[in-house]
């Protein structure tokens, strides 16, 4: 080495006279120095100079021709095709953002460009575009301008260089690989205007030796910033990267040879002629390198943008795959693989191969990588089931790791939703953004609400976009939170978010980093080649299956983005009011389809389509509020199709279990002389209920009016008691809870019935009583109502609200108040809060009946709120101080509920102060609490004995107008006696979101009908904690009546979980019109596969008919597969009589086994 000396050293000839200056460097300078070896002011001269050996853009050369899809349409390959095209030129530019524009492009290759290794076509839009054989198969993705994701260049095939002439055809789409912020802040609000210019349409023949001294030097300079200065391997580094840099002079092919040779010194001699073999020896790898690339299915780009991603980087990957062999790409949400699928069939089936081949890992199992914090626990389910479904018919696989790196805070029931969907491993990382606390683990077993566990892995990279850096590599370990336990770290590397994954030049950079270790113990070993359900596999056999592993217990609670839970607050409706319409739906529709097979079968297709749509809205940045505008108006509009098609679909199938009806409402005309017993209610939950109902007064009989106890202030709306679905006119005329509203007349307001009363007074909530008490349960001297805070986060800011929120705090007066409804069923008072340029009218209501029919309960406040929101970078809370003193308050979460500090003892506590429930937050102490519960909201907090719910946000990025405009949503306030873990708190947020379904027969009752009213087909008794969430037709079941000799099997499902965190012993009911065509029952896995089936034995209780006995742990979730004899003992129908019996016979063995054995069991428990 030059200044080294080292040809004197090596003799030994140690010289008596010294009269040189030595050999000391100024290391800082020298280090400072390679940065000017690529690029920057020196590029005419350094390695910058010599890249490419041959460049034309000449039209002799490069033929183009170019064709503007109108508007923001995205047509087809076959589409675009077929339009007319017209010439173009480089410098042209496209435009305005989002539109998408074909190129016909034609290359003639010079005879002579024979003799080079590669001749590429260099495209570069300044945007993201796609090249497409001539056939329409997309072979790769381009991303111009110049950023660390540009990728510009299209290898010229072999063959295409041989005749001389090559077309292709390129879609260019007018958005960068971050969609098109304003001003380059990557959350600003799109730029709708903006034009690309074609940069680059150039033939160019690229020095491949030169592309690899830069590669190398890369790797080198990485070693030198990133390795620390007293390592043996950086300063070595350092001494080669100054040596090549001395050692170019022309940067003719000798110099660079010259220089590659150099580099060996770190790299090893002749490392290159090992290409992947470099990898070959991976027994002691610690860090684990697999491809990958995060693609948001909507952000900054709505989701037809994010289907030409896909198709990009995926297509990139694949063709990447062709000349690096070590390249393994892992890849989640089985909704990109479907739109692939159907938009880009060619690719599909290419990508389809690499599965097969081993090299294209679908992970995760899940329909898109979904938010954790906001969908129900059957939610997650489906992302599941369809997920894993999908992978399995279309790949012959399912995913064994779950893999949300993203995701805004996982929730405490996913460990056990994980398991029963057959994972056991989950990838994440984005607890290391965490705002305050540093998370404590890398590898560690996370241990679910209910006890369950999985092995989780947190990237010690702390990123899922790693560049493959030596950086990357090197902070594997030296981030590794438990290496006293495990050693190894999943390096997940290549471009993401917007999508892209990784380049050719991650690929050469981690084989020169694995060759440099290959002789260094100074930097951790990589391997490639392998899968991340492998690495899992590694850390179970290296920590003794986890047994050496810390445990983290219960949510991994994102101390960021705490504003995601209220920004967009439609889309929060949208997602809450899908899901619980699905419920219905399929609860009803599985009714109809047991019930009266021959005329109804269950829409499976029509049900799952409406689940895809509310799953893919369930994306981690759509769901949260933190995409652009474009996204809501996409997803407002799957929403408004599943409620439409929702809707008509509970319709149908109410139509078989109550022809001749409709839906009753106050606007609804009743036929002259309408019977007490034409209005009915059903009940889709299994809960017993009594509620308030009105209908219309115009046409009721006089025995229907002997129900009604209470006129609105038109007269002809009624109101009466519906208790389990039925109209009671005994119950409303002997009301043991008489509501009442009077006022003052001016200021002060109260509603009141004999079990609490809530006074307003000079516009706040002044007191809230229990009156069967006489406690007081508003803080001496607080008021509650509505609140506003400041809220400017620091950067994040449809994502954050800030812990500096809380100190700007605005209290709001109700105005305008008076009392609507007197009572006796319902009272109310209207109110109107102006604040800024916003109106709030609030309607605050008391009803003559309990939360729920526990004895004891006490009555919920309801607030039905319409507001006309107008603020910016203002936040809307209701809040209550209580008087009620607890250290953590209750918010419900998927399947269960999370305990959350109320105080701020530690850092671990502060963080909380902005957390996510699902349909209630209570506070409770020894004796009594008060919940609120939501239909609709998801941010709550508790700070001391401040209970609040979240209402409305205004961030203005990405989305400028988020949540502007019209509002309607409801909340309710319950104080209940006893503590929450006694209260029916969870029965009366679940009554609160699931309306009583109320109906008008337009005839007689039929005896069907009368059967679906009185008794439900599911109850649950002996266990109050034990909660039935969902019936459903099972996954597997046969809907296609045309084939007449499929093995057709009914088989209903019932999804049930225990609520309060504890064992319960509980008997399932089979209602009436199902008993006798039981057949089997077996609990399985959330995917209701038959091999982890698990027989529940069938009884027969003489007083309930048949029962089925399971046994609950607290949190569990249970799976239920109850299989059904086909004929419905209720309609007999002759057309297919052969049929049925012939299937009655097939079943006669395994109906006498539950008949004998059944009574025998019961028999033995006697
Ligand atoms: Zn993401």
């Amino acid at each position: 080495m030059s200044f080294h000396h080292r040809s004197e050293s090596a003799t030994g000839h140690y010289s008596e006279l010294n009269y040189s200056s030595g050999a000391k460097w100024i290391k800082g300078l020298t280090q400072s120095r390679l940065g000017t070896f690529l690029g920057g002011h020196f590029s005419d001269v350094n390695l910058s100079s010599v890249l490419f050996t041959h460049r034309l853009d000449n039209a002799e050369h490069v033929k183009l021709e170019v064709w503007s899809a109108p508007g923001l349409t995205k047509p087809t390959f076959e589409e675009a095709l077929k339009q007319k095209f017209k010439p173009a030129r480089k410098g042209d530019s496209f435009g305005p953002s989002w539109t998408n524009h074909w190129w016909k492009v034609s290359v003639t290759i010079p005879d002579y460009w024979e003799q080079y290794e590669r001749v590429q076509f260099e495209f570069d839009p300044g945007c993201e575009a796609m090249i497409y054989d001539v056939d329409g198969t997309p072979l790769q993705g381009i991303t111009g301008g110049f950023g660390g994701d540009r990728r510009v260049e299209y290898i010229i095939p072999m063959e295409a260089r041989k005749e001389g002439t090559h077309d292709f055809i390129i879609e260019s789409s007018c958005n960068g690989m971050f969609g098109v912020p304003w001003n380059g802040d990557t959350i600003a609000p799109p730029d709708m205007n903006r034009y690309f210019a074609l940069a680059s349409a150039d033939l160019v023949v690229p020095n491949q030796d030169a592309w690899h001294l830069l590669w190398d030097f890369s790797t080198l300079r990485e070693i030198v910033d990133s390795l620390p200065g007293n390592t043996s391997l950086q300063n070595k580094a350092l001494v080669v990267a100054n040596e090549i840099m001395n050692s170019f002079k022309s940067g003719d092919a000798s110099d660079i040879r010259r220089c590659r040779k150099i580099a060996e010194e770190v790299f090893g001699e002749n490392w290159q002629d090992e290409d992947e073999n470099i990898y070959r020896d991976n027994k002691q790898a610690q860090i684990w390198g697999i491809g990958h690339c995060h693609i948001d299915t909507a952000w900054l780009w709505p989701y037809r943008v994010t289907q030409q991603k896909v198709a990009r980087s995926w297509a990139t990957q694949v063709d990447l795959m062709k000349r690096y062999p070590e390249h393994r790409f892992s890849c989640s949400q089985a909704q990109q693989y479907k739109w692939l699928k159907q938009l880009y069939p060619p690719l599909f089936d290419r990508v389809k191969e690499q599965v097969i081949a081993g090299k294209f890992h679908p992970v995760g199992g899940s329909w898109v990588e979904n938010d954790s914090n906001m969908p129900s626990g059957e939610a997650l389910v489906r992302q599941f089931v369809f997920g894993q479904k999908f992978f399995k018919e279309n790949f012959g696989i399912r995913c064994e790791t779950a893999w949300l790196p993203d995701s805004f805070g996982l929730t405490g029931a996913y460990p056990q939703l994980i398991r029963g969907a057959g994972m056991k491993y989950f990838f994440t990382q984005k607890l290391s953004w965490n705002n305050i606390n540093i998370f404590p683990h890398s590898t560690f077993n996370w241990v679910g609400i209910d006890g369950t566990q999985v092995l989780c892995h947190m990237t010690p990279v702390d990123t899922y976009t790693a560049q493959a850096s030596v950086g990357d590599v090197q902070k594997g370990l030296t981030n590794h939170k438990n290496l006293e336990s495990s050693a190894t770290s999943l390096l997940v590397f290549g471009n993401g978010d917007g999508g892209g994954g990784p380049l050719a030049k991650m690929l050469e950079n981690l084989r020169r980093i694995r060759a440099t270790n290959n002789h260094s113990r100074d930097l951790p070993p990589i391997n490639m080649g392998h899968s991340v359900d492998e690495f899992f596999e590694h850390l179970m056999e290296t920590t003794a299956t986890g047994k050496k592993l810390p445990n983290w217990h219960g949510e991994l609670y994102l101390e960021f983005h705490r504003g995601t839970y209220t920004s967009h607050g439609s889309i929060k409706k949208g997602n809450r009011h899908s899901e619980i319409l699905l419920r219905d739906v399929e609860h009803v529709a599985t009714l109809a389809s047991i019930v009266k097979t021959s005329e109804y079968t269950y829409p499976k297709g029509e049900i799952d389509e409406c689940w895809e749509k509310v799953l893919l809205n369930q994306f981690h940045d759509v769901l949260p509020g933190s995409a652009i505008g474009m996204v809501y108006e996409d997803a407002e509009k799957l929403y408004a199709e599943v409620g439409k098609d929702g809707k008509a679909l509970m319709e149908e199938a109410f139509q078989v279990l109550f022809p001749n009806s409709i839906p009753l409402t106050p606007e609804t005309k009743l036929q002259p002389n309408t019977s007490l017993n034409q209005i009915i209610g059903y009940n889709t939950t299994f809960f017993d209920r009594r509620e308030i109902v009105q209908f219309p007064l115009v046409g009721a009989s006089a025995g229907l009016k002997t129900a009604v106890a209470q006129v609105d202030q038109s007269s002809k709306i009624g109101y009466a008691v519906m208790d389990n679905g039925v109209l009671d006119a005994s119950i409303a005329n002997n009301l043991d809870l008489h509501a009442s509203a009077y006022t003052n007349g001016s200021d002060h307001f109260v509603l009141r019935n004999s079990s609490v009363q809530l006074t307003i007074s000079n516009g706040r909530i002044t007191s809230l009583v229990d009156v069967q008490l006489r406690r007081e349960l508003i803080a001496d001297g607080a008021t509650g109502g509505l609140i506003i805070f400041e809220d400017r986060p620091n950067y994040w800011d449809a994502w954050d609200v800030e812990i500096h929120h809380l100190e700007t705090t605005t209290s709001l007066k109700f105005t305008n108040v008076s009392v609507v409804a007197h009572g006796p069923l319902r009272a109310s008072v209207q109110a109107q809060v102006k604040y800024g340029k916003s109106t709030i009218n609030v309607l605050i209501s008391l009803d003559a009946v309990g939360a729920t029919l526990k004895p004891g309960s006490r009555s919920m406040f309801r607030f039905d709120v319409e507001v006309d929101w107008r603020e910016r970078h203002e936040f809307l809370k209701f809040e209550l101080p209580l008087n009620i003193h607890n250290d953590n308050a209750y918010y419900e979460t998927q399947f269960g509920y999370v305990q959350r500090p109320t105080h701020k003892n530690t850092t671990w506590d502060m963080a909380k102060f902005e957390v996510c429930g699902h349909k209630y937050a209570d506070l409770s102490e020894y004796g009594y609490g008060l919940a609120i519960l939501s239909e609709s909201k998801y941010g709550f907090s508790c700070q001391g004995n401040v209970l609040r719910i979240s209402l409305l946000r205004a961030a203005t990025a990405p989305d400028a107008e988020q949540d502007q405009g019209e509002h309607k949503f409801s909340w309710a306030v319950m104080p209940h006696k006893g503590h929450f873990l006694e209260s029916d708190v969870p029965m009366a947020a679940y009554l609160f979101n699931s309306p009583m379904h109320v109906r008008y027969l337009l005839g007689d009752k039929d005896a069907i009908a009368a059967s679906f009213t009185n008794h439900p087909s599911f109850a649950i008794h002996g266990a109050p904690n034990v909660f039935l969430e969902t019936i459903k037709r099972g996954e597997y079941d046969d809907f296609d009546t045309s084939s007449s000799e499929s093995d057709y099997c009914t088989t209903v499902i019932a999804r049930l979980y225990e609520a309060f965190g504890g064992h319960a012993h509980a008997t399932l009911v089979i209602g009436d019109h199902l008993s006798g065509r039981v057949v089997k029952a077996v609990t399985t896995n959330l995917l209701e596969d038959e091999d982890k089936e698990e027989e529940v034995q069938i009884m027969d209780d003489t007083n309930l008919g048949p029962v089925l006995k399971l046994n609950f742990r607290g949190f569990e979730v249970k799976t239920l597969k109850v299989t059904l004899s086909e004929q419905s003992d209720m309609l007999a129908f002759t057309e297919n009589r052969t049929q049925q019996s012939q299937k009655t016979k097939r079943l006669t063995k395994r109906t006498s086994w539950i008949d004998i054995d059944g009574l025998k069991l019961a028999a033995r428990e006697d």
